[in-house]
């Protein structure tokens, strides 16, 4: 959005520039015009927006307490987890209280800068959210796992086609289903259920990211099993902190402070004590 007032302003402000962008941005002609507007393209954005959330007291964090081990409804029914923990600690690093929301994952990008501050949910890093919102440095690496039956005869990437499979609506594991020829792609708003409709039968396999895959699966070890995304083709995923887009100073602060936890100990000890096989 920031980005396309920025861009007006140029047109607006050289028309010349609009053209020479049209063919190459790297126009030494452009890169010139570009500097002289900056500055003003900057102040029109600085007042466009409403200020970054480090002015706050109390950051709002949205999650999905339904993926563990990042975030799961805790003993006294409020999210825990190991992104819980993480964003409390990046809080006390930056000074700020942290108020946790619950909310339904496929939500908690359009909420950023509105309903909420920040999300922390497992939430992998993609160039379609990289349109919406802001994302901190990484701090896990994941893949997505394939859980089936004990019995299935599915192994390999050829074997999911013209599948019925189960995933939680609008994750990255839903993006691959659906790209995957042939396939009837059942959406759960908890993964949970996708999982007790592999456990029924009314799916064939579900999509889902290792950790959660492995800890649903070690809730039904007679039933099921947790295959590799590598023996399906599937990439590296990166694990990422949402901002709002152009908060430049949340994003900083947010980044200094994973550092800092990173460097003193703090970030291996809360893998330690929330991530089964780290
Ligand atoms: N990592 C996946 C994604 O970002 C799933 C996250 C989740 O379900 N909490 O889409």
């Amino acid at each position: 959005m920031k980005k396309l007032l920025a861009l007006v302003l140029t047109g607006v402000l050289g028309v010349s520039l609009l053209t020479a962008c049209g063919s190459s941005s790297s126009a030494p002609s452009a890169a010139a015009e570009t500097a002289s507007t900056e500055g003003e393209a900057a102040s029109v954005e600085a007042e466009a927006s409403s200020g970054s959330a480090l002015d706050k007291d109390t950051l709002i964090i949205g999650t999905n307490a339904a993926f563990p081990p990042f975030e799961y409804a805790g003993d006294d029914g409020t999210p825990a987890g190991f992104d819980i923990d993480l964003i409390n600690a990046i809080g006390e690093k930056l000074g700020k209280k942290v108020e946790v929301k619950d909310m339904e994952f496929d939500s908690l990008v359009a909420s950023i800068g509105n309903k909420i501050d920040i999300a922390i949910a497992g939430m992998t890093v993609t160039e379609e959210r990289q349109k919406m919102v802001d994302f901190s440095d990484s701090y896990y690496e994941a893949v997505q796992n394939v859980i089936v039956a004990k019995d299935s005869a599915i192994a390999s990437a050829d074997d999911l086609k013209n599948k019925k499979i189960g995933v939680q609506l609008g994750t990255t594991g839903d993006f691959i289903a659906s790209d995957i020829e042939g396939s009837e792609v059942s959406q759960y708003n908890k993964a949970v259920d996708a999982v007790n409709d592999l456990l029924n039968g009314r799916v064939d396999c579900v999509i889902i990211d290792a950790n959660p895959a492995q800890e649903f699966v070690s809730q039904h070890a007679e039933e099921l099993t947790a295959l590799e995304g590598t023996q399906f083709g599937f990439e590296t995923e990166n694990y990422a902190i949402a901002m709002p887009k152009g908060d430049t100073a949340l994003v900083e602060a947010v980044n200094q402070a994973l550092k800092e936890l990173k460097e003193d100990g703090t970030f291996d000890k809360l893998v330690a004590a929330n991530i089964t096989g780290e």
